[in-house]
Order: C-alpha cells, then sequence, then structure tokens
C-alpha cells in the first residue's frame, strides 16, 4: 500500500498546464521525501482579485487555502497562472504560511523572460519547480537563509531565481530532513510496505 499523500498540489484558476503541475509535484515528492498528489482543478477564487491592482492578492490565496479540507497535518501548494501581490510589494512569484499547511506560487512571470517574451520550456519548468520547493520550504519553518547557494535565499526577481541551483545549504536541508521526521515520524521510518 503507498502512504497517503503528504503534499498536495492545487491547481487554482485558468491556462494551467498540466505538464508543469506533474513536474511541480514529482520536485515536492523528491525534494521532500514526502508522497504528492495533484488535486482536482479549482477556479480562482473572486475574492481574491484586486481590481485597482489587476492583480490577485497573496495573502488572500493563503487564507483561501487554509478554508479546503485536506488533512490538516498535510501541506498544500496552489499553483495560479495570475500575477500575485502582497500590500508591501509590487509582485510576488510566491507566498507561504510559515511553519502551516499552505503555500503558492505564481507561473505568470516565470514563464516570460526579461524584456516579456515567453521563456523557453525547459527554463520555465526549471523556475516552477525551484520556486514551488522554495514556497513549501516555508512550510516547514524555514526562513530565508544568507548560506550562498541556497534555494532558500530571498529570490526577489527572475535573474536570482535562474542563479540559484535547485539545492538547499547543509543547515536547511539538515533542519529540513529533522522537521520531517517529526512531522511525519511513519513515512520517514523505514518501515516496509
Ligand atoms: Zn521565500
Ligand atoms: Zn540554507
Amino acid at each position: 500500500m503507498h502512504p497517503r499523500p503528504r503534499i498536495y498540489v492545487l491547481p487554482l484558476g485558468e491556462e494551467i498546464g498540466k505538464d508543469v503541475i506533474e513536474i511541480i509535484a514529482a520536485n515536492l515528492q523528491v525534494n521532500f521525501s514526502l508522497p504528492a498528489a495533484i488535486m482536482a482543478p479549482q477556479p480562482l477564487p473572486d475574492e481574491t482579485y484586486n481590481a485597482h491592482r489587476d492583480q490577485y492578492n497573496a495573502l488572500s490565496i493563503l487564507k483561501f487555502i487554509q478554508s479546503l479540507p485536506p488533512p490538516p497535518e498535510a501541506k498544500l501548494l496552489a499553483v495560479v497562472n495570475a500575477d500575485l501581490f502582497i500590500p508591501i510589494l509590487t509582485h510576488v512569484f510566491g507566498e507561504a504560511q510559515l511553519d502551516q499547511a499552505g503555500a503558492v506560487v505564481s507561473l505568470w512571470r516565470i514563464s516570460r523572460v526579461n524584456d516579456g517574451g515567453a521563456a523557453p520550456l525547459p527554463l520555465f519548468y526549471e523556475r516552477a519547480a525551484k520556486l514551488a520547493v522554495h514556497e513549501l520550504a516555508h512550510t516547514f519553518n524555514l526562513s530565508h537563509c544568507l548560506e550562498p547557494n541556497c534555494l532558500l535565499n530571498y529570490l526577489p526577481d527572475l535573474d536570482s531565481l535562474d542563479a540559484q541551483p535547485l539545492i538547499f545549504c547543509r543547515y536547511c536541508q539538515m533542519f529540513l530532513e529533522e522537521k520531517i521526521a517529526k512531522l511525519f515520524p511513519r513515512i520517514t521510518s523505514t518501515e516496509t510496505p
């Protein structure tokens, strides 16, 4: 029997490719050593849209995620293809609840290059994977990290996202493994299925 999913990936809104969702789920599964499952897509809730800014409020999306039914101990990453903001910033690639269940990432800006053209598909997939792993790591109580070459560096723009390899520094990796083992002892133990 397979262990039940502990990470859920939820496509929210329109125009989200199945391929990128599967890549995100696979990368979460590998980087957190937890089973990941893809949920049925849902529309982006109207109340998360800000007409004045013509963007979606990442904090409202996190609030919406909290109201969803998955098991309380599970993690949930919403994926949207809309531009996100939080009140103090013009835009964000994603947002997460530190040490709680939910995170959200946006494909809107990472599907483009700096001059506004379409990003090559492999680059887009790589960015989506990095962003998803970065944001979900916050839900395991990891804050931003100052070590060079750690995916938990603050990644405010496409250049910093592209320059960062998909890897945690050894401190973050250790913290993460301890946290996961504590949260999900049965999954991370070596018991036979
Ligand atoms: Zn972050
Ligand atoms: Zn680190």
